[in-house]
């Protein structure tokens, strides 16, 4: 499942693509396919079903933030206040799109269910 999140695929079959575009394709930022390409997954079960998502994406955004805090420590980088609120504010920057991205894709796989049936029918071959 974690998989399936990071590489931003179908949460039914967990092989077809979830979005239009790669995320940091500016034009199609984070654009939702309508059907998933491999088991034709209906991606919008509700009109704006994905404005939810953006809860998700607060706390991922909370977490790369800790994550920074984290490595600050880690690797004994000393930051005062304002250099750490700079690394921070950075990070998000550069992950943002990636951050609604996967906010949209853990949104979907927190209400479709994963279904191995339906995976197995996918043509190994045809795995994207
Ligand atoms: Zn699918």
């Amino acid at each position: 499942m974690l998989y399936s999140i990071l590489f931003l695929k179908c949460p039914q079959c967990r092989q077809g693509k979830f979005l239009e575009a790669h995320p940091y394709k500016l034009s199609k930022m984070n654009k939702v396919k309508d059907h998933c390409p491999k088991c034709n997954l209906n991606y919008h079960i509700e009109p704006s079903f994905y404005t939810g998502s953006m809860y998700v994406s607060y706390g991922v955004g909370i977490a790369i933030a800790v994550a920074v805090f984290m490595l600050s420590i880690i690797f004994n980088i000393e930051l005062g206040p304002k250099e750490l609120l700079i690394s921070i504010i950075v990070a998000l920057i550069i992950t943002m799109p990636y951050i609604g991205a996967v906010s949209k894709a853990i949104w979907a796989h927190l209400f479709i269910k994963y279904k191995p049936e339906i995976a197995k029918k996918v043509p190994n071959d045809k795995r994207t």
